[in-house]
């Protein structure tokens, strides 16, 4: 390859993606080629409202959505009020429904949370940065060491007079009753002022400290994830400018966002190489779930989210006595993909290093029997499991 100069282009080869040309466009398979050989392996994410759509946050923007009917009644100046703090000194009622609609608890994660849990139990997830304030990310189980609540979060709350902190336990019962919480420490008791305001930021105060302190993670990123944010909100859009000039940079999406508005611009996602330069950005636009989903599947992963997903809504059902995390998938089939796709892998490695015994795969047929054997219910599938276990090679043709 040339430049029109006659010089060699600058790369002939592709650093981020060798596999590919410089001017191809990369996609969802090439990033799962990055994870699968272990060239991503601090990732970053940066998340935004679209992770929780499918949990059933309401979006307060959008009219005739029920919340902003619940609080049509305040009248609100315009919809951002209710996170004002001069607002909400003078009508708190307002924001303490708002609260009591969004307050922890009343959701659940998605398959987006789980699978940066899943990234997190594999030892691949660097840092996840989340605009959203409903602490889904914790629920799901992601570690406070590795998660920037960019926004703040419900979990903590904080009296605007006296600046005692109360864990969102603590003023759980009063919001659900759709209370106005006060403080009632030593000189606050009694006074209307001494609001206690979930720690979430509201327009015109400052972020989180850990929002600075920790910035300098992205330099040391290897792959960053951006979710379901149109990146209108500053600071936290610049956020994706801070990784490497070689980080790969994989945007999930409904529509195409961030991108660079000339040719010449460094700042912004480039998806079809406008810079001249090898391709490294990806674009996948799709819903979140569907992405991360699909995602897994070309990792062999989409066992394990299933089951991390299950256990994580069955502990939820335990805490508030409900029961519905049983009914989302039969456990036995589950257990069947996970093993399926655990002797796929073994066989994609040991393909790779002739060398390799079958001893792996021989381990792994063990535990297609005992998947059998745990079963009560088809044998077809077992049948079906236990051939693909016996000749993983033709049937790992037909699983894909
Ligand atoms: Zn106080």
């Amino acid at each position: 390859m040339a430049t029109s100069s006659g010089k060699p282009a600058a790369s002939t080869s592709h650093r981020v993606f060798p596999h590919l040309k410089p001017t191809d466009e990369p996609n969802l398979d090439d990033v799962a080629r990055l994870i699968k050989d272990g060239k991503a392996k601090r990732i970053m994410v940066m998340a935004g409202a679209g992770i929780s759509t499918s949990a059933g946050i309401p979006d307060f923007r959008s009219p005739g959505t029920g919340l902003y009917d619940n609080l049509a009644k305040y009248d609100l100046p315009y919809p951002e009020a209710i996170f004002d703090v001069d607002y909400l000194e003078e009508r708190p009622e307002a924001f303490y429904t708002l609260a009591k609609e969004l307050y922890p608890g009343n959701f659940r994660p998605t398959p987006s949370h789980y699978f940066f849990r899943l990234l997190q139990d594999k030892g691949l997830l660097h840092g996840l940065w989340t605009q959203n304030i409903d602490t889904l990310e914790r629920i799901a189980g992601v570690e406070d060491e590795r998660l920037v609540e960019a926004h703040g979060s419900f979990a903590t709350a904080k009296c605007l007079r006296c600046g005692k902190v109360y864990d969102k336990d603590d003023i759980k019962p009063q919001i659900m009753l759709g209370e106005v919480v006060r403080c009632q420490g030593q000189g606050c008791k009694k006074r209307k002022d001494a609001l206690i305001k979930p720690e979430i930021v509201f327009f015109g105060e400052g972020l989180p400290d850990k929002f600075f302190s920790r910035m300098n993670d992205f330099a040391s990123c290897d792959l960053l994830i951006v979710v379901g944010t149109s990146l209108s909100v500053g600071p936290f859009n610049s956020l994706m400018h801070r990784v490497p000039s070689s980080c790969p940079r994989l945007l999930v999406n409904l529509e195409s966002v961030g991108e660079i508005e000339h040719a010449r611009s460094t700042v912004g996602f480039d998806f079809e190489g406008a810079n001249g330069k090898p391709i490294r950005d990806v674009r996948k636009l799709a819903k979140a779930d569907d992405a991360f989903e699909e995602l897994c599947e070309l990792l062999g992963w989409s066992a394990e989210l299933q089951r991390i997903r299950r256990e994580g809504w069955r502990a939820l059902d335990a805490a508030d006595g409900s029961n519905t995390a049983e009914q989302v998938e039969p456990q036995a089939e589950e257990r069947q993909t996970e093993v399926l796709e655990a002797v796929e892998a073994a066989v994609d490695r040991s393909s790779e290093q002739a060398s390799t015994s079958s001893k792996e795969v021989d381990e792994l047929a063990k535990g297609v029997a005992s998947v059998e054997l745990d079963r009560t219910g088809d044998r077809k599938d077992n049948t079906a499991a236990s051939e693909g276990a016996a000749a993983p090679g033709e049937d790992k043709k037909a699983a894909l």
